[in-house]
């Protein structure tokens, strides 16, 4: 029919590698850097080229060729008879992937700085699809500092996606639903780590309980005139409701998905599967 026509004129070219950049954030220890490492390797040896892996020191910017198994979601719309789907799907998609350098505290402060910067329509190389906001889910099992901290840190980085979400005046259009975040609830082999559904639940309420004391700090400083007028992020605000990411994605249009999985695996076997449900992920952006 029609709609498919439509959808094969539109995707053809898909063919084309695609690329996109995802920026890595979380709190400290929760393996951003196991994470970063480990797609590296897993990348590299994707490559059959024998010019051997360059690994920096100093830069955290690399570009990795996603699995060729991996679908990417260009790829969705297109019919399966498609004769250049077999030629599209041995060419690699690439991404860009930015970890931050530094540790504790300061590395958070950079985090935050290199996705304003990332955002930037001018500074951003390519297209900024999303950030994968890793969690330590062993250390959320109670309501703990290990929380509060992860819970503060998402609650900002959501605060940056919403303010530009809504400055581009389309809430919920394609520009704003652009970047995605995916809450990656690691170290799932380890018993006592919170599966992704409690980590969610666990998160949305935390930043409920941070938005609603901002709230009244806001309200003490309106004492005061010249005092921020500063929003805070929408989601489930109407007047009673408690914040929620599903309702943040209808009203704002960021979308955050809680999946879980694990950078590190008993089996030598495994290295790399416990991380394929948030690779799936990346090619959904793509
Ligand atoms: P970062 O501060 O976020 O960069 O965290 P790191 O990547 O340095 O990881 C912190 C610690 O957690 C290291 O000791 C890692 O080996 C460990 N780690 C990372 N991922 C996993 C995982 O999936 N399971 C387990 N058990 N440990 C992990």
């Amino acid at each position: 029919g029609c709609p498919l026509l439509l959808h094969y004129l539109l995707y053809r070219k898909a063919a084309a590698p695609t690329s996109g950049s995802f920026l890595l954030l979380g709190p400290s220890g929760a393996g951003k850097t196991a994470l970063f490492t480990l797609l590296e390797s897993k990348s590299s040896r994707l490559e059959k080229s024998t010019k051997p892996t360059h690994i920096s020191q100093t830069s955290s910017s690399t570009t990795i060729n996603l699995s060729p198994t991996i679908p990417i979601a260009s790829n969705r719309y297109r019919s399966i008879n498609d004769p250049s789907l077999s030629e599209a799907s041995k060419i690699p998609v690439t991404y860009h992937l930015r970890d931050t350098p530094g540790h504790g505290k300061l590395r958070e402060l950079q985090g935050i700085s290199q996705l304003r910067a990332m955002l930037h329509p001018k500074k951003s190389k390519s297209g900024m699809r999303g950030v994968i906001f890793v969690v330590d889910a062993a250390s959320l099992s109670e309501q703990n500092e290990a929380l509060r901290d992860a819970a503060s840190y998402l609650h900002d980085v959501l605060l940056i996606l919403q303010k530009r979400a809504l400055n581009n005046g389309k809430p919920s259009s394609k520009i704003a639903a652009e970047v995605a975040v995916l809450v990656a609830a690691n170290k799932q082999d380890l018993f006592t780590a919170l599966p992704p559904g409690s980590v969610r639940d666990k998160l949305e309420l935390e930043i409920d309980r941070i938005r609603k004391s901002r709230g009244k700090g806001l309200m003490d400083s309106s004492v005061n005139p010249g005092g921020s007028d500063e929003e805070d992020i929408l989601g489930g605000d109407d007047g009673h409701g408690m914040f929620s990411f599903k309702s943040l994605a209808g009203e704002v249009g960021v979308q955050v998905d809680v999946i879980g999985g694990a950078v590190k695996s008993d089996k030598e076997a495994d290295v790399g599967a416990g991380v394929r449900r948030w690779e799936e992920w990346l090619g959904m952006c793509l």
